[in-house]
């Protein structure tokens, strides 16, 4: 009986809300025009004088009003972009179906988007079956439409120029308040209509320090395999932000806590702590402005399955011949996860082969390694791994020392290395693939 009132009734279709926002005063909240960027400060004047309505929206209203500083400054207007293009000599329009305004000063880009609807692909659809093209007008919306296809509530508020305030439709500003990470609508369906969403929500609980509400934790749970369903190239990005962020361990911790880790990389389940501290050292360097590179993390991520699987070869294949296959099977199958170039994969290739060479230390190798322009990175995972508790605390010690030296004390150490030991091992695996 129920199956059959679930057939007759007609599928409803997303309830058009009617909403009204509450308005925060500019004397009730902390943003000011101070923490704003200047050139998108002009870019919402110029909007505003030419009367249109331009806001502040998303990542930088929820980073301003929880005291942090925001990344970049995106705006949203109810202009078209032909509009914003009239209004600014500098402008760029990128995009073919939804096409956002890209306002230039120098290499700084302001985004400028026109409010969008919630279900732009379902309009879409529409559009084309009733005339056989697209119907560009139903992209664009109206901030109530806007509002609603956003993910969370922290990331749904709006600026307004016209008087400072902040607009809430969805009552982001109490979430702000109890810091809470909640999604707009129902968690299952905005999950579903775009997996991402899910580590979006790791990224911001780890960066925000905020907890999650716990009906959206439910579902974020319950959907971590919906994550297969996306492109590896959207994924890569994603990761790519995580990198960035200064707070990676913990967003790592996160993502293995909800089960997430390994719908995005291969990794061994037992040797975590290599990705940590590998994590925790890419944060260090983020804290000091330095740049982290995505090559050199995977190298770390993926070392302990290296190394393993090349050992395992090693008994039937020459160790250069283990290696490579072993780079080969293991880039492959974390390149289906994320789309990694064929540069990031040489890279990683390469940061991974060195590790070793690291045990030659006998005549001029050493030196030639030192020259190598991946040198760095190998040496500091070599570090790592053996922070991570690897047995190699000697050989880690000793290029230590080695990098450390100047070039006399450098040809002493290498005078004083003893030609026995494991080192014999490593001279035949040379021979042999010198002749290969
Ligand atoms: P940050 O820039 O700090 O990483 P952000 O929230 O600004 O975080 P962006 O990717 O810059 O993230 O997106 C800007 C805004 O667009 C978001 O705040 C959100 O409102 C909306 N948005 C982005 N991606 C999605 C998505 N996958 N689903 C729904 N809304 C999204
Ligand atoms: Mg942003």
């Amino acid at each position: 009986m129920k199956k059959l009132i679930q057939a007759i009734r007609p599928k409803q279709v997303s309830p058009k809300l009617v909403l009204s926002p509450t308005i925060i005063p500019r004397a009730e909240h902390n943003v000011s025009r101070r923490d704003i960027d200047s050139h998108a400060l002009k870019v919402l004047y110029r909007l505003h004088e030419a009367g249109f309505h331009a806001y502040l929206v998303g990542g930088c209203v929820r980073d301003l009003l929880l005291g942090q500083r925001p990344k970049d400054f995106d705006i949203a207007t109810n202009a078209h972009p032909e509009e914003v293009r009239r209004l600014f000599k500098n402008c760029r329009l990128i995009g073919k179906r939804f096409r956002l305004a890209h306002i230039l000063f120098g290499n700084h880009i302001i985004e400028v988007a026109t409010f969008r609807t919630h279900h732009q692909n379902a309009l879409e659809q529409h559009a084309k079956m009733r005339d056989g093209m697209i119907v560009r007008d139903n992209v664009y919306g109206l901030i109530e439409d806007d509002v609603l296809r956003r993910d969370y509530g922290i990331n749904a508020l709006y600026y307004n120029i016209a008087d400072f305030s902040i607009v809430d439709f969805v009552g982001g500003m109490n979430d702000i308040k109890q810091k809470v990470l909640r999604m707009i609508g129902n968690p299952l369906e905005r999950f579903t209509e775009d997996p991402v969403r899910l580590l979006r929500a790791i990224r911001f609980l780890a960066k925000l320090d905020i907890t999650i509400d716990p009906d959206t934790e439910k579902h974020l749970i319950a959907s971590a395999r919906l994550l297969e369903q996306v492109s590896n190239a959207r994924l890569f990005q994603e990761i790519l932000k995580m990198f960035e962020s200064g707070t990676l361990l913990k967003t790592l911790k996160l993502l293995q806590q909800y089960n997430l880790l390994s719908s995005v990389f291969l990794h061994s389940p037992q040797h975590l702590s290599l990705v940590y501290i590998a994590a925790q050292n890419s944060d260090d360097r983020v804290r000091i402005q330095k740049t982290v590179s995505p090559a050199f993390l995977l190298a770390a991520f993926l070392w302990p399955l290296l190394a393993t699987k090349t050992a395992e070869l090693e008994g039937v294949l020459p160790r250069s011949l283990a290696f490579d296959t072993a780079a080969n099977d293991i880039l492959k199958e974390q390149t289906q996860k994320l789309a990694l170039s064929r540069l990031i994969q040489t890279a990683i290739r390469e940061i991974a082969s060195l590790q070793f060479r690291f045990h030659l230390r006998r005549g001029n190798a050493p030196l030639k390694l030192l020259d190598h322009p991946r040198f760095r990175a190998a040496y500091d995972l070599l570090l790592l791994r053996a922070e991570s508790g690897e047995p190699i605390a000697e050989l880690a010690g000793w290029w230590k020392q080695f990098h450390d030296a100047t070039t006399e004390e450098q040809l002493q150490l290498l005078k004083d290395v003893k030609p026995s030991g494991p080192f014999k091992k490593r001279s035949k695996f040379r021979k042999r693939t010198q002749n290969r």
